[in-house]
């Protein structure tokens, strides 16, 4: 078997820190373990011309969301041997989902593995932007102590409504650190959670638009799918509060890129973070990179230490089932046997 993994380039790290195991020199610490069975691990980092000269012939292509191979519907063609699409960490969509199903590819991703350090991420960026941190210690780097420009755009997080979009692994753990915050938290997913639930996180259902139109700050915390891309075009983007912010670590093309430009520049929005981008690596004239009022970072939210060994752990646990012929894990299952079964997109590809 073929192994062809896909990651991001540890540079000079690599060699420092082997816990940085999602990098292409450490090779999610799996080449022992592949080589020893007799198979083949090709590790590298482009995602491109790079990864096309392997398809010929590869069996399981793994990839990361960090820096993402996308695997298209031409790609699976281009690979009659493949047979599974494996995400290192959580959120397959660099994969064409409805291609992998309609050529019988499995697709699974390290579900639950990096929702913690996502969810850490999402309240440090809500907390930046609501106490506007990124302008205070521009100030300290610049030499400067102007009180009055930091503070008057300085809030409480307390009483804020907070609306999470998507209340899965990570929407919950958001809203289970935001509770000592003593926030209001609202909440929309399609399947909405039980009652006893909403009372352990503290958080109510409501409806979409009610939980756009209403929130001080909203977390997107669902998987783009057909049903999600470009979701937050202009017109509902501005249907959010004046004043408002919104924090995105699910995925950059969630929102459209020009048109949260406009808003930002507008002034409607107070802030915007999160980690995600489209494409990635997001180009040197990106132009979120330089719009006002954010505070994002590259995505680097779920790909903490911790998360690279519970993601590195994930895919090897898989390929050894993979490779005696045993089921993987059914929590880690995305597209199987033709289908996408995995509850969190499945609806969004049905027919
Ligand atoms: P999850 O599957 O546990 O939860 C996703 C939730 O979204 C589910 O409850 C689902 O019902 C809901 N949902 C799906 N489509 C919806 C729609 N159209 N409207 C409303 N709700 C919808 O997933 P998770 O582990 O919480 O991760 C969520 C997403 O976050 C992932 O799909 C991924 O894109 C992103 N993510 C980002 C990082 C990062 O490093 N930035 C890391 C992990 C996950």
């Amino acid at each position: 078997m073929k192994i062809v993994a896909v990651l991001y380039p540890g540079g000079p790290s690599a060699k420092d820190t082997p816990e940085l195991l999602g990098c292409a020199e450490n090779a999610l610490g799996l080449r022992e373990m592949v080589e020893a069975r007799g198979h083949e691990l090709v590790a590298l980092t482009d995602p491109g011309a790079g990864l096309d000269a392997h398809l010929a012939d590869a069996n399981v292509v793994v990839a990361t969301p960090f820096w993402p191979a996308y695997i298209t519907k031409e790609r699976i063609e281009k690979a009659p041997n493949l047979q599974l699409l494996l995400t290192a960490g959580v959120g397959s969509d660099h994969f064409d989902l409805a291609a992998a199903a309609e050529h019988n590819v499995t697709v699974a991703e390290i579900t639950g593995s990096n929702v913690v350090s996502v969810a850490e991420h999402v309240v440090m960026q809500m907390l930046a932007l609501v106490r506007n941190y990124i302008l205070a210690y521009n100030e300290v780097i610049g030499g400067g102590w102007d009180i009055g420009k930091i503070a008057s755009r300085s809030h409480d997080l307390e009483d804020k409504t907070i609306g999470i979009l998507g209340m899965g692994r990570i929407g919950q753990r958001v809203a289970a650190r935001l509770k000592p915050f003593d926030v209001h938290t609202y909440y929309f997913d399609s399947r909405r959670l039980t009652t006893a639930e909403e009372q352990v996180l503290g958080a109510r259902y409501s409806g979409f638009n009610a939980l756009v139109s209403s929130a001080d700050v909203l977390s997107i915390n669902m998987p783009l799918t057909p049903a999600t891309q470009e979701l937050f075009n202009r017109e509902l983007l501005y249907s959010m509060k004046k004043g408002a912010y919104l924090v995105n670590t699910a995925r950059g093309r969630i929102v459209e890129t020009d048109a949260l430009v406009e808003v930002m520049e507008a002034g409607h929005l107070a802030g915007y973070a999160g980690d995600v981008w489209y494409p990635q690596p997001a180009p040197a004239e990106h132009p979120w990179r330089k719009m006002p009022n954010h505070a994002m970072t590259p995505h680097v939210s779920g790909t903490t230490l911790e998360a690279q060994k519970r993601y590195a752990d994930g895919v090897r646990d898989c390929l050894i089932n993979f490779f005696d012929g045993r089921p993987i894990d059914r929590d880690y299952i995305i597209v199987e046997g033709g289908r996408v079964t995995s509850p969190s997109y499945s609806y969004a590809y049905e027919t």
